[in-house]
């Protein structure tokens, strides 16, 4: 069983044209280090809400959410993950899961489960080796099987400075190539990991636009978050 590190009971923004309510695993296998959950990343500890406790506050909201968010952390490091997935479906809830997309045999576990899937693209397969990865054979995977199956999905790439620089738009484009959807967000700096990224000065919204316009050749629709 799952238990979860944190809940938001009410987001309007996380789950496209849904009111939602988010559920927070703890742990992550990467160390990004503009990363602003960090707690539940290096940290966790309780108190922690068990799946059943989960499950009787989302029977509760019911009348004002639809669907559930799954993040994190990173919710694929847990395996059983799919086990929940499966009871929120039975309940009827609209099911999103984000992910860093490092497990790609959890992912396709749970994917009979899920309505959307949000993937973290963070940066050129290159500098990977920044938020703590050696090996991404199982993020190409991950992109692989999103961008075959049918299960709707977004990219998305929160555009922080140093981890994503103009020059390398173009290998990210070529890493995600043919998706349907990206997503730019922007970096807002706070309680970081790092925390010289927290005085990190963000990218200007037309610096953002241009980012966007470079990306428009790879994918086939990027949406802007900024
Ligand atoms: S993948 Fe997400 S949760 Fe994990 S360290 Fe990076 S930003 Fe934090």
């Amino acid at each position: 069983m799952v238990r979860f590190a944190g809940i938001q009971k009410t987001s309007l923004i996380d789950f496209p044209d849904r009111i939602s309510t988010v559920l927070f695993t703890p742990g992550c296998n990467l160390r990004c280090p503009y990363c602003y959950n960090w707690r539940i990343v290096l940290e966790p500890k309780g108190p922690y809400l068990s799946e059943k406790e989960a499950l009787n506050i989302l029977r509760l909201r019911r009348r004002f959410i639809n669907s559930v968010v799954i993040s994190g952390g990173e919710p694929t490091i847990h395996p059983s993950i799919k086990f929940f997935l499966k009871k929120l479906k039975d309940e009827g809830f609209k099911v999103k899961l984000d992910t860093n997309g490092f497990f790609p045999e959890t992912l396709k576990e749970c994917m009979p489960y899920i309505d959307y899937v949000a993937l973290d693209v963070k940066t050129a397969a290159s500098k990977y080796r920044l938020l703590g990865a050696d090996n991404i054979d199982g993020y190409l995977e991950t992109i692989d099987v999103l961008k075959r199956g049918k299960i709707d999905y977004e990219f998305r790439m929160t555009v922080v400075p140093e981890i994503v620089e103009e020059e390398d738009l173009h290998d990210i484009g070529e890493m995600i190539r043919g998706a349907k959807r990206l997503a730019l967000q922007q970096f807002i700096p706070g309680d970081t990991l790092d925390k010289r990224f927290s005085k990190i000065k963000p990218y200007s919204e037309k610096t953002i636009t241009r980012f966007a316009d470079r990306l428009r050749e790879y994918v086939d629709e990027v949406i802007l978050r900024v």
